[in-house]
This record gives structure tokens, sequence and C-alpha cells, in this order.
């Protein structure tokens, strides 16, 4: 299997090579397909398979099929948001869905607690296409006012099942909550408590599942 057999954009294929990609790895091969046909999925992977990959390239190739959003801002609006349990992962994941959206006109950014507010605003407010983000600081700015959430096309929740070990299903849910009920969701899990298979039950339709 090769990353031109999965049907990428050039412009994704291209930064796929700059990072000295050869091969799609497992997760990759499997979810970058579902996630093209719009499908919902249930992946279990850990760290280090390659799951950041297996959902960014093919959310960029859907985002850029279609049309900015605006938010009631005025600027760009969130299309794909990204859930993570720690800040460390927000901008590790960030850092690598810029490096993957190099030659793509599309916009992202992270935002997570513990640091100060006022810039997170700003490059909102300059607008964002993908905001990667922990749950509690997303909630502050959206109840603050500085977030529109009403524009999510796909939503990716990632490392499920650390963000419930860390006390986060009650914020999660309150995000779901603010998201458009038509949406493509994505939900990556190392390991399966019956509470991630309620949490996922609730939110995918007809999901496609993947276990790596
Ligand atoms: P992740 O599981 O998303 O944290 O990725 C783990 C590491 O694998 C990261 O350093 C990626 O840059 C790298 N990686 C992702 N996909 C591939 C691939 N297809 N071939 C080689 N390395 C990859």
């Amino acid at each position: 299997m090769t990353f031109e057999e999965l049907n990428l954009a050039p412009a994704i294929l291209r930064a796929v090579q700059e990072q000295g990609y050869d091969s799609p790895t497992p997760i990759q091969a499997q979810a970058i397909p579902a996630v093209l046909e719009g499908r919902d999925l249930l992946a279990g992977a850990q760290t280090g398979t390659g799951k950041t990959a297996a959902f960014t390239l093919p959310m960029l190739q859907r985002l850029s099929a279609g049309e900015a959003a605006t938010s009631r801002f005025g600027g760009r609006g969130v299309r794909a948001l990204v859930l993570t349990p720690t800040r460390e992962l927000a901008a590790q994941v960030e850092e690598s869905v810029r490096a993957y959206a190099k030659h793509l006109n599309i916009k992202s950014t992270v935002i997570f607690g513990g640091v100060g507010m006022n810039p997170q605003i700003e490059r909102i407010k300059r607008g964002v296409d993908i905001l990667v983000a922990t749950p509690g600081r997303l909630l502050d700015l959206q109840q603050q006012g500085f977030l529109d959430l009403s524009t999510v096309e796909i939503l990716v929740l990632d490392e499920a099942d650390r963000m419930l070990d860390m006390g986060f299903i009650h914020d999660v849910k309150k995000v779901l909550a603010l998201l458009p009920a038509s949406k493509q969701s994505l939900l990556f899990s190392a390991t399966f408590s019956d509470e991630i298979r309620e949490l996922a039950n609730g939110l995918l339709k007809n999901p496609q599942s993947i276990q790596v």
C-alpha cells in the first residue's frame, strides 16, 4: 500500500513526502479511506501508531474540497475541532497538522489552559479552519463569547480514554452539546471501557471500527 493509492490530493502527498514517510502505517491505511468517504470512525490505537496523520490527512482533504466557513464574528470559522487531553498532545497534534497542511490554504491553531488567553483570542479572531484544543480552555473561550463552534464539520476526540481518566467527561459532553448535530466524528482511544463505549455510542453514527 502506498499513500498515492489512498487517493490523497497532490498537495497533501507532497507534505507527506517531505515528512519522509514511505508508506502508510496500518491505522492510516484503514482510517484514511473511511474518513475520506465521510464515515464516522471508532479507532483503537496507541500513540506512536501514526494516528495523528490517520485523522489529519483525510480531514485536510475533505476541508480543502469544501468552502471556508464564516464564524458569527466575521472571520474564518472553525471547520474541524480536535480535542486532546493535555496541552502537550494538543501542541504536538497542531504541529503535525501545520506540517501536513503546509501546501494548502488551511489555517490551524492550538489553545490550552495554563497560559494567557489573549494571544489565543487574537488568533481565533484572525480566523481558524482547524482548532486543536484541550476541553477546559475551549469551554472558557466559548463561554466568554470568543468562540463560535456552530460551523464545525469534523470532530476528533484524540486519546479519549485519557480524556476521561483525567476527569474531562463533563467538559467533553459540554463541548459536544455546542457542536452541530450533523458532523463527521472520529474517536481514537487506546483502551475501551464501558464509559468510552457509552460516549462513542452517543456520538458516532454507523462508525467504521478499526483496531491496530
Ligand atoms: P503518532 O502516533 O501520530 O503520534 O505518530 C508517531 C510518529 O510516527 C510521529 O513521529 C510521526 O511523524 C510518525 N509517522 C506517522 N506516520 C508515519 C508513516 N506513514 N511513516 C513513518 N512515520 C510516520
